[in-house]
């Protein structure tokens, strides 16, 4: 470890913005050498936020809280929840790739796919640096979604569910909440992909905007939309939610669409993320002009 500097919020956020601006990584690998990212929006939530607890009971005891995949993973350095602050991100799509996947109707844009693949490498390599930047700035760091436990476990309440969740660990540090197709809607919609790490450092937690955690979603704030439920070619979108096995079967079979048409290893669909109104934006206007407004309703949004 190096030699220990203090972190603030605006040394992470550089942290990050940098890695998008200067990452050679950061790119769809295609002919004109897009990027895959232009920005991020990033949050922070504490160790003992009490959430951590809900979601362990919610999703199943298998469900991490940042204290036990820190301690997993860094024996050497015991450490209370109350010393560990949660560092999430996400990682908004691109106009140009959302209009792409916006056209299409069965199997994703080839941009689509292309984030999928690189945009994910990229993703990694962010979760890498950050680690590896807060270890030499002196302060030990986990990235809960590369330890080389983490595992994807069969629920009989989720069909399957993971060790940790990128979005749950965004939800909990003020970013977004949940929409029917089980999305996480973010100030810059839903079309995105998120990541985190936990860190030995001291940040005050973002305040979560939100005091339901459906609140940003139409269908569960208003009793409208539901555009998702048409979107899906899979039919894996019902008014009750998503069917993650559905989802996971046309996953499957779009691997051999992408390699046939885009001739690359690849896969995807996100289908239900864009071409709906929650695709770049919360599309709850109380919602939105609340946050835009700095307002925030602030008790700890119950889970079920
Ligand atoms: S498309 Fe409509 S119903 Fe579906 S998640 Fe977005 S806001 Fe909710
Ligand atoms: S990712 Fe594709 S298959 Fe899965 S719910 Fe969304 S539209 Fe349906």
């Amino acid at each position: 470890m190096g030699k220990h500097v203090n972190i603030s919020k605006n040394w992470v956020n550089r942290l990050i913005q940098d890695f998008i601006s200067s990452s050679p990584l950061n790119s769809l690998r295609n002919e004109n050498n897009d990027p895959a990212w232009d920005s991020a929006l990033v949050g922070f939530s504490s160790g003992t936020d009490k959430i951590w607890q809900q979601y362990k009971e919610y999703v199943g005891a298998f469900h991490w809280t940042p204290w036990e995949v820190f301690n997993q993973h860094s024996p050497e350095e015991i450490v209370t929840a109350e010393q560990l602050t949660v560092i999430s991100w996400i990682l908004p799509q691109r106009k140009q790739v959302r209009e792409t996947n916006c056209r299409a109707k069965r199997y994703p844009s080839e941009e689509w796919a292309r984030i999928r693949v690189f945009g994910e490498e990229f993703n990694v390599a962010l979760r890498n640096h950050v680690v590896k930047s807060l270890e030499n700035a002196g302060h030990k760091a986990v990235a809960p979604m590369l330890v080389p436990n983490w595992t994807i476990v069969k629920s009989e309440r989720f069909s399957y569910a993971s060790s940790w969740s990128e979005r749950h660990a965004a939800h909990a540090a003020g970013l977004g909440t949940f929409g029917l197709c089980d999305g996480l809607i973010t100030e810059r919609g839903k079309a995105m992909r998120a990541g985190s790490v936990v860190a030995k450092i001291s940040i005050k937690p973002t305040p979560r905007p939100y005091t339901n955690h459906r609140a940003y979603c139409l269908y569960y704030a208003e009793g409208t939309c539901g555009k998702c439920i048409d979107r899906c070619p899979a039919r894996a979108i019902t008014q009750g939610g998503h069917d993650k096995e559905k989802c996971r079967e046309h996953l499957a079979l779009s691997r051999e669409y992408v390699k046939k048409t885009y001739k690359f290893e690849g896969y995807g669909c996100g289908l239900c993320q864009v071409g709906v109104p929650c695709e770049a934006q919360i599309p709850v206007k109380v919602a939105r002009q609340a946050l835009q407004r700095g307002e925030l309703p602030l008790p700890p949004p119950p889970i079920a």
